[in-house]
C-alpha cells in the first residue's frame, strides 16, 4: 500500500514534515511523540500507509513483526528495555485514536500503571 498524500505521518516518512526521528528502519520510521507521555515516547509506524493495526494484519502478514522488532531495537538504543516498556496501539476513536496511519506508542522510562485510563 502507497503512502496517502494527506496523511500526517505519510508526510513525516516523506520529509515532509519534521520529526526527531530516532530510527529510520527498513519497514518503519521511529520519532518521538509531539506530547510525550513518559520520558520516552517514541512512536513507531509503518513506512506504508495502514489506518491500524488490525487493517496491517490483515493487508501485510509479517509487517507487525517488523514493527515490534524495530520498537524493541528502539527500547534497547533508549536504555530502558532491561526496566520494562509499554507498546499501544490505539485502534479507533473511541480508544483515542487520532492519527489513522498504523503507530505503536513505545512508552517507558517511569512506572507505568495498570490498568490505564
Ligand atoms: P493516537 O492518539 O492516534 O494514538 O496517537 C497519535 C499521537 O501522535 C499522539 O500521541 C500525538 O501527540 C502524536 N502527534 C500528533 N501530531 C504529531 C506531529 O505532528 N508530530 C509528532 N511527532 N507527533 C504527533
Amino acid at each position: 500500500m502507497p503512502t496517502h498524500a494527506d496523511c500526517l505521518f505519510c508526510k513525516i516518512v516523506r520529509g515532509e514534515v519534521p520529526a526527531d526521528i530516532v530510527r529510520q528502519g527498513e519497514r518503519t520510521v521511529a520519532f518521538r511523540d509531539i506530547n510525550p507521555q513518559a520520558p520516552t515516547h517514541v512512536l513507531v509506524i509503518p513506512r506504508e500507509h495502514h489506518p491500524d493495526a488490525g487493517a496491517a494484519a490483515e493487508a501485510d502478514t509479517g509487517l507487525l513483526d517488523a514493527l515490534v522488532r524495530d520498537a524493541r531495537a528502539v527500547a534497547e538504543a533508549e536504555g530502558i528495555a532491561g526496566t520494562g516498556y509499554r507498546l499501544v496501539f490505539n485502534t479507533g476513536s473511541g480508544a483515542g485514536q487520532t492519527v489513522f496511519h498504523l503507530h505503536a506508542h513505545l512508552l517507558g522510562g517511569r512506572g507505568l500503571e495498570w490498568p490505564p485510563g
